[in-house]
This record gives C-alpha cells, sequence and structure tokens, in this order.
C-alpha cells in the first residue's frame, strides 16, 4: 500500500479540524411501548445493558471477564468503583495526542442523527487528509456489523498511517505506570480490540458495510433533517447534504471508492506516564478465524443465547483486583463447585 504523497504535515490547515458534537439528544429508542420489541429489550442483554449496539470497548471488557463488564452496567450491590489517578492520566496523555494532529471545532447537535452525522463528518474530513498526502490522522470513527453476525459495533481507532516502508498501519496507543510488559491476558485484550478495529475498517472500504444494517441497528432516521449547523459545515467542506440518509450515502460511498487501503499491520505502542517515554511497540497478528470464534461466543451472550460468564480458575487472580469480588455470583458459585468435589474426593 503507498500513500498518495509521502509530503509530511506539519501545520493544521483548514481539513485538519474535527467536529465536536455539543447538547447531544437522547435517543428515543428504549422507549416501552408494550410491544414484543420492548418486551425483547428487557430481557435480552444487547438491549438491557446497551441501546442494541455494542461499543468496542464492550467487547475488549467482555474478553476480560464477561461477569465483571455486566456488573459495571448492573452493580451487584453498593459497589464504588472509582477512576484510578492512572486511568485519568491515560485519558489526558490520549487527548494530548489527538489534538498533536487536528485541532477541535464544537458544532451544536440536534439530534441522535446530527451526532452520528458528526462521526460521518470526521470520517470523511480524515479519509479526505490521508488521500491527499498526510502521513496520519487520529481518532477515527469506525463503525459496522463484523462477519454479518446481527450485532453493529462502534469504536474509535487511535491512529491510522503510512509506514516509512508504505505499509498501511493502525496504531493503538496505551499507557503504562511502570516500563513493563503487560500480562498474556492484557495482550490477548488488546490483539481482540485492535483487530476488531481492523475488522470494521476494512469492511467499510471494501464496501461491505450496507446503509440499511446502520438505520436498522442504530434505529436513526434516514430522512431526518440535519440541523443547521452541521449542514453549513458540510457546505464549506463540500458537502451538500441536508439529511441524515444522504450523508450517510456520501460517507459510504467515500469509503468505498477511497483509494485508502484495508489495513496491512497492527500494533500497540506503549508509552510510560511518568515521562511520556514509548517504551515498547508490539506488532499483533490478525487471525480473521479466531476474530470470528471469539465474536460469536461473545455475540450468543449479547444476544441471550447463553448465560454470563466470569473468568476460569486459572485466571482466578484477576478476582483479585475485581471491586464486585466480595458480590460475585460466578466467584461464589465457582468456589462452591470447587469445595463440593473437595467433599466427594
Ligand atoms: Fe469476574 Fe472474578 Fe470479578 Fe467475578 S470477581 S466479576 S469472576 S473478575
Amino acid at each position: 500500500s503507498i500513500p498518495p504523497s509521502q509530503e509530511s504535515q506539519t501545520s493544521l490547515t483548514d481539513s485538519d479540524l474535527l467536529l465536536v458534537g455539543l447538547h447531544e439528544e437522547s435517543s428515543s429508542e428504549s422507549k416501552d411501548d408494550g410491544s414484543y420489541a420492548a418486551k425483547k429489550r428487557r430481557t435480552v442483554p444487547l438491549y438491557l445493558y446497551r441501546w442494541g449496539y455494542l461499543c468496542v470497548t464492550d467487547i475488549c471488557s467482555q474478553s476480560w471477564c464477561e461477569q465483571q463488564m455486566v456488573y459495571t452496567y448492573a452493580p451487584p450491590g453498593d459497589v464504588e468503583v472509582v477512576e484510578s489517578a492512572q486511568m485519568k492520566k491515560g485519558a489526558t496523555m490520549h487527548k494530548e495526542r489527538e489534538l498533536e494532529v487536528h485541532d477541535i471545532v464544537p458544532i451544536k447537535v440536534t439530534s441522535a442523527e446530527d451526532s452520528w452525522a458528526v462521526k460521518l463528518l470526521n470520517m470523511i474530513a480524515q479519509v479526505t487528509m490521508l488521500q491527499r498526502g498526510q502521513q496520519c490522522v487520529r481518532e477515527i470513527h469506525v463503525f459496522g456489523e463484523p462477519f454479518d453476525m446481527g450485532i453493529f459495533i462502534v469504536g474509535v481507532i487511535d491512529e491510522l498511517r503510512y509506514s516509512d516502508n508504505g505499509h498501511f498501519e493502525l496504531l493503538d496507543f496505551k499507557t503504562r505506570g511502570s516500563k513493563s510488559v503487560p500480562s498474556k491476558a492484557q495482550q490477548r485484550k488488546e490483539g481482540i480490540q485492535v483487530g476488531l478495529y481492523k475488522r470494521l475498517f476494512d469492511d467499510l472500504v471494501l464496501g461491505k458495510l450496507k446503509k440499511e444494517s446502520i438505520l436498522k441497528h442504530l434505529k436513526r432516521s434516514p430522512d431526518k433533517p440535519l440541523g443547521e449547523e452541521i449542514i453549513e459545515y458540510g457546505k464549506n467542506v463540500g458537502i451538500a447534504c441536508t439529511t441524515f440518509g444522504e450523508l450517510l450515502d456520501m460517507a459510504l460511498l467515500l469509503m468505498a471508492h477511497s483509494d485508502i487501503p484495508c489495513i496491512d499491520s497492527l500494533k500497540i505502542e506503549y508509552r510510560y506516564q511518568d515521562d511520556d517515554d514509548s517504551f515498547m511497540t508490539k506488532p499483533v497478528e490478525y487471525n480473521d478465524k479466531m476474530m470470528r470464534r471469539e465474536l460469536g461466543h461473545y455475540f450468543d451472550f449479547w444476544k441471550g443465547d447463553r448465560e454470563v460468564e466470569g473468568v476460569q480458575i486459572e485466571e482466578a487472580w484477576k478476582c483479585g483486583k475485581c471491586p464486585y469480588a466480595d458480590l460475585c455470583e460466578w466467584r461464589q458459585k465457582k468456589e462452591a463447585e470447587i469445595q463440593s468435589q473437595l467433599l466427594h474426593k
């Protein structure tokens, strides 16, 4: 994959601006009208805990401990989970890194469709930046229905860039409180995260994601008129759309017909929180079969086809760091099973 131009850009231009939506309107999709769909929403985890679609971070948390992920949405009791200083520092470093390559423009959004229009306009802007020769873009929204398995996922890629040898790379950025190699379990979780980003992005550039899938899963109306500020901003950057459906058509078309390739390689860069030192970059192998298998298992839970699972005995060390450990039903069940096995020996 060869970048359109090898010029590097160091200064911000008009296209180096990304939008951030203000005053988002909440979606009305959770209204309970007594219908079959409303009943389904009350019982299926995908609707019970989320809005009928997932974020990549849900899948990452699920790969760590599914039960713990469920407890973050439905705590088993009065458990206070506080954001650690390390997490706050990581979020600040992420933001600083994002602002190295673009500025943020606040824009008023008046509907749920407008909020998605912001994501689409940013995606269009970033693809345009890459096509014009910019070497790297950051915070790229991706979304789709991986492997057509009926679950829609949205996420944000940290960075896409052309390497010196012309490869189109995805870089995920992790910060650490020590210069140590992450545990195997951590690396597995990170591998699933970047693999899922690749699957979603590649499906967009291959034209596999259909407009109908987006509208169905997000429950957005294609005829919804876009807000004034969104229309105005679109005009200024050469996108003349007045409805959400028009903008969606344009974004999908642009992704599928751009000369941006599928992602060639995946990397995770680790930075030390004390001095921002980039102390390790690890490549991640993408395995399509493995990804399909893993996601299939995770999706079964979201669709209500199987019960929630906690960690297996080999990974019980995770429970030691879990805020829900004292109240965890999975853990209590496993401990009871072990006790019973010991008694019957
Ligand atoms: Fe998962 Fe263990 Fe926490 Fe239970 S105690 S939620 S099994 S990590």
